[in-house]
């Protein structure tokens, strides 16, 4: 049986967070794939990325080149905006077949706002959940429980590495000249540096 984790984010850029939460659910799960799903930009949201959906992608495909098990996925960037996750989820439950698993994993920070995620409902019926904990967020599933229906039987916690990575202090750290080696794929910074992407100058060496 085929078991297909999604991780959607705005991969702006992605970095070591983001894969040791895929490596680790694909472990614990025991996953065929993971797909890692860069969101187009919302027209809506009065903060867009920095990078443009190509360039995030594309640093997502630099960062999954040498796992077989991650698949970076343009599924959100060939639909109209707005893009939300139940759509992208309902498209890959449509091509996978109703045998398959399909879980949506997410960090335990955007758990926090699953309430307002746009047909929460639906979106619980197409995949379960798999919510990674993240330094600095503490999950009460209990009172999310309570406020979203269903969710319950759908939502599985996992530990995870807890890596203290983010991409909002990454470019920030990049803007200041600062070193971000190590936090991210050396194949990822190669084309920060060559993009000339927040600030940073194809002089920095690291
Ligand atoms: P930003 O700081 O710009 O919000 P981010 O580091 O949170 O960026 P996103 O693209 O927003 O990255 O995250 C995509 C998904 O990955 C989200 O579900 C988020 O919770 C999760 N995630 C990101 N970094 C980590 C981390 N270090 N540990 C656990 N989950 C993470
Ligand atoms: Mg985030």
């Amino acid at each position: 049986m085929q078991r297909i984790g999604v991780l959607g984010g705005t991969f702006d850029p992605i970095h070591y967070g983001h894969l040791a939460i895929a490596a680790e659910v694909h472990w614990a799960l025991g996953l065929t794939t993971v797909y890692l799903v860069p969101a187009a930009h919302q027209p809506l949201k009065d903060t867009q990325p920095r990078a443009s959906a190509q360039q995030r992608l594309e640093m997502v495909r630099r960062a999954c080149a040498d796992n077989a098990a991650l698949v970076a996925s343009d599924i959100e960037l060939h639909r109209p905006p707005p893009s939300y996750t139940v759509d992208t989820l309902t498209d890959l439950r449509q091509q996978l077949g109703v045998q398959a698993e399909l879980w949506f994993i997410l960090g335990a920070d955007a758990l926090n706002s699953l309430p307002r995620w746009h047909r929460i409902g639906d979106l619980l019926h197409v995949a379960r959940l798999v919510a990674v904990k993240r330094p600095g967020t503490a999950p009460d599933r209990e009172a999310l429980e309570q406020t979203v229906p269903g969710l319950r039987d759908r939502l599985v916690l996992l530990e995870g590495p807890n890596l203290e990575i983010s991409s909002s202090l990454l470019r920030e750290r990049i803007a200041a000249g600062r070193p971000v080696r190590y936090q991210l794929p050396d194949s990822v910074l190669a084309y920060i540096q060559q993009q000339q992407l927040y600030g940073s100058s194809a002089a920095t060496s690291e």
